[in-house]
């Protein structure tokens, strides 16, 4: 059966972009993002989104443009331009205070728990925000020294929303598109953000603005057309502040055979072997997330909590592995939210444990994805509860790395972009603590029968809406447009 979203089958609502119309485009692909992903393979933070973007700019050749990572002793300064193969790098260091207001302030201070519906989490700052727009401004000087007109450049994600704005005032006349990586919240969210309107200017600077969901896309129509007086022109094009821009739908994918083949290779499973060995008969639980308030990893231990409740003669048959490497680990509210989890998952296994059985195995570490790909593999739940995420890679990675013979199941939160396309999963609310459990318990009794034929259904979306199919839908609709 179709997914559907708004009573609408999800095929229809992405773009018919002509495939691989973007090759043949004049100019570079140029792709500007908040950082460049490590280019060696098996880095632990080369996900998706490098992959997708790396293969995009071999194929047609090209730039690509952020920060280094690096922090400069004095002012932001822009290296050399790099060359590896086909692709040339250029960076950015920034200066401590540019990384201090632009990055931990306003970007992930304010913008990140905003976009996530964590309104009470973002901190607001004029001096922020003046150096998140003092950042966007100088990537677009940096930019317009590097490119020609006839270069397409595609921005990412929510540390750029300024960039075509400055490209424009610096005299940018090129295609611009931006694909947000999280979600846009409701307008009404949206609008705590104090800067929201100015925001929205600058958004609609770009000429394509790309969403991981429906709702997400829509969340920023309604915005432009009630807020900002814009008006809907045919072919999803609004017209707002002088100019037209169009939006779309695009569900980032995964590279499913390559994730496949990484969870069979025998040199990549000692890790594997080390957790097959060290449960025993036991039954697997995994979770995978960076450590973060948006991913319900408090909410989770909870949920498993009242499951080990309920279990009073079977408890030892199960293990929770939740694997959470730390992230942005000098912003505050991460720092608490690392000692409430190892708080948790003290009190838990100190109520729960015996003396040949951990029921949590809580791991503050993070694993290179070829490692990762086989104990997905191995655990008969994946259990992916965020409170809200724009996508959620790990729940697709889960579902392609199985054994289709024997699959394991996919407990997924309704609030994971994920949960659009991937409806075949078991969909939670992560809000409540008795429906994870539920569906733990029936994830853990599933008959085969139903386990291949929800993971052959998501497999189907899975290979529909590829990596591949991601980038060329974007970028097919940024150049069409030309
Ligand atoms: N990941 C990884 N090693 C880890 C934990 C996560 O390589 O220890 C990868 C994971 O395989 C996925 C990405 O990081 O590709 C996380 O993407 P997701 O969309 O789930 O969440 P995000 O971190 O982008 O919010």
């Amino acid at each position: 059966m179709e997914e559907t979203v708004f009573g609408r089958a999800y095929s229809d609502l992405l773009e018919q972009a002509p495939r691989r119309s973007w090759q043949a485009q004049a100019g570079r692909l140029v792709v500007v993002s908040n950082r460049i992903a490590p280019i060696e393979e098996g880095q632990p933070t080369a996900g998706g989104l490098a992959a997708g973007v790396l293969d995009a700019l071999n194929e047609k050749g090209g730039l690509w443009f952020g920060w280094s990572g690096e922090i400069a002793a004095g002012a932001s300064t822009a290296q050399p331009e790099k060359a590896k193969g086909r692709i040339l790098l250029r960076t950015i260091d920034l200066s401590a205070a540019d990384y201090e207001e632009y990055y931990r302030g306003f970007a992930n201070g304010a913008l990140w728990p905003v976009l996530h519906y964590r309104t009470a989490l973002a901190r607001f700052s004029r001096d922020e925000y003046a150096g998140y727009c003092r950042v966007n401004a100088l990537f677009a000087k940096t930019l317009l020294d590097s490119i020609a007109p006839d270069d397409v450049i595609w921005a990412h994600d929510y540390h750029l929303l300024g960039l075509a704005a400055a490209m424009r005032e610096g005299g940018a006349t090129n295609r611009i598109g931006i694909f947000l990586h999280t979600p846009f919240p409701a307008a009404s969210v949206f609008m705590t953000l104090p800067p929201h309107a100015e925001l929205a200017r600058a958004l609609c600077q770009f000429d394509l603005v790309g969403f991981q969901t429906e709702t997400d896309r829509r969340a920023f129509e309604d915005y432009i057309l009630r807020e900002a007086d814009g008006h809907l022109l045919p072919g999803r094009a609004i017209m707002a502040f002088g100019r037209v821009l169009r939006t779309g739908v695009y569900p980032i994918g995964v590279q499913v055979d390559e994730i496949r083949r990484q969870a069979e290779a025998p040199a990549n499973c000692p890790q594997m072997n080390r957790l097959r060995n060290s449960i025993g008969e036991s039954r697997l639980i995994i979770s995978v997330d960076r450590l973060d308030y948006s991913k319900g990893l408090s909410q989770r231990f909870l949920a498993y909590e009242r499951f080990l409740e309920r279990q009073d003669t079977s408890r030892g048959d199960v293990t929770f592995l939740q694997i959470a490497p730390p992230s942005r680990a000098d912003v505050d509210t991460y720092r608490e939210i690392r000692l409430e989890l190892e708080r948790e998952a003290g009190r838990i296994n100190g109520r729960f444990a015996e003396v040949d059985w951990t029921p949590l195995r809580y791991l503050n570490k993070g694993f290179a994805r070829h490692q990762l790909m086989p104990m997905y593999a191995l655990a008969d739940v994946g259990l992916v509860t965020p409170m809200r995420d724009g996508m959620n890679l790990v729940a697709k990675e889960y579902v392609a790395a199985q054994d289709p013979a024997d699959p394991g199941v996919l407990v997924l939160s309704q609030f994971a972009g994920a949960a659009a396309e991937l409806t075949a999963a078991l969909l939670v609310n992560p809000h409540d603590a008795d429906d994870i459990a539920d569906a733990i318990e029936k994830a853990l009794a599933m008959p085969l029968r139903e386990r291949r034929e929800r993971h052959a259904q998501m497999m189907s979306v899975l290979r529909r809406n590829s990596l591949s199919a991601w980038r060329d839908r974007f970028l097919g609709d940024l150049s069409r447009r030309a």
